[in-house]
């Protein structure tokens, strides 16, 4: 199969179940966690409404496939924006309104993509509901969104809902496996959050050896060998989203610790670092890190947030807790 990751295959049929049968929605929104391919799952989806030939798959012979390989389908539009991060403006939407009203210049249909559909701000978002509310006949809309919590709600409502789940570890597993057979993968995809095309991304970009040296010094906090303030300092060089993911699952780790012993832990090699240490974190203070952890976390970007300042109070509380 092209392009469907093993973890999107029963999606994917059930998708192509509705196309069979001539009842695919009008719009729809493929929502889930982050990288897990639903952008790449949307393109196939909206490439094979577009292939001529009606396949499960795109033919990639026909006129229409000729013209998305070369990128110029006038049947497709997809709309992002400009750089990762930045809203969806309402020009940006228009291009597809306007034309939404239009018959298909060369395919049986119209399909347009948004993605991610959350960063569409107020504007856009309430122009493209007047789409929804009237729907063109021949148009699809194909919404992808990793927080679709963030959308509006009557933009919701008016959507087929499709879940893309988590992938399951093992089928992660098999499929790390044949792209790389000499990577360790159970390692990768334990700092990569159990996503396999971070895992991917990470066996590519180093962040592996980064994971492993900043878990070290997080047991060397627990161990006293290192200062708050000067950890602080240096783990401020590492991307602020990923080191608290990572300071959540080791916390989490040691709250299971705590409730469970050491054999409870997820992490074998926290499990090792740490294990034989007097004291550590109790229950109570686990939890109120992890809200606060969160709660960092959340307040990341905004302007008036000293980020080396509130990580170095956190790490403190590591140290206070437990005496
Ligand atoms: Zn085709």
């Amino acid at each position: 199969m092209q392009g469907i990751y093993p973890w999107q295959k029963e999606t994917w049929q059930l998708l192509y179940q509705y196309r069979s049968q001539e009842r695919m929605p009008h719009a729809m929104l493929l929502y889930g966690e982050a990288e897990t391919g639903k952008r790449l799952f949307a393109r196939l989806l909206a490439e094979s409404l577009l292939c001529s030939a009606g396949g499960e798959y795109p033919c990639g012979a026909c006129h229409s496939c000729r013209l998305l390989q070369a990128g110029n389908h006038p049947d497709l539009v997809e709309v992002m924006p400009e750089e990762p991060g930045k809203a969806i403006k309402v020009d940006m939407v228009r291009a597809y309104i306007e034309d939404a009203t239009l018959t298909p210049q060369i395919a049986a249909c119209r399909v347009c993509i948004i993605s991610p559909a959350d960063a569409m701000n107020l504007s856009a978002s309430n122009s493209l509901l007047k789409t929804l509310e009237e729907p063109a006949p021949e148009n699809h809309l194909l919404l992808v969104s990793d927080r679709p919590a963030q959308l509006s709600a009557t933009i919701r409502s008016r959507c087929q809902k499709v879940a893309f789940p988590r992938p399951r570890e093992e089928e992660s597993l098999a499929w790390l496996q044949q792209q790389n057979s000499s990577a360790d993968w159970a390692r990768l995809l334990a700092c990569s959050n159990k996503l396999p095309l971070r895992a991917l991304r990470f066996a590519e970009g180093g962040q592996e050896e980064t994971y492993g040296k900043l878990q070290k010094s997080f047991a060397g906090l627990l161990k006293g060998q290192q200062q708050p303030a000067s950890l602080a300092a240096s783990w401020c060089e590492v991307d602020s989203g990923q080191l608290l993911e990572w300071l959540y699952r080791w916390t989490l780790d040691l709250l299971r610790h705590s409730q469970a012993g050491a054999a409870a832990m997820q992490d074998t090699d926290l499990m090792r670092m740490i294990s034989g240490l007097p004291r550590l974190p109790d229950s109570v203070k686990l939890v109120s890190l992890l809200s606060n952890i969160t709660n960092l976390g959340q307040g990341l970007g905004k302007r008036n947030l000293n980020y080396q300042l509130q990580l170095e109070s956190l790490l403190i509380s590591y140290t206070e807790s437990g005496k």
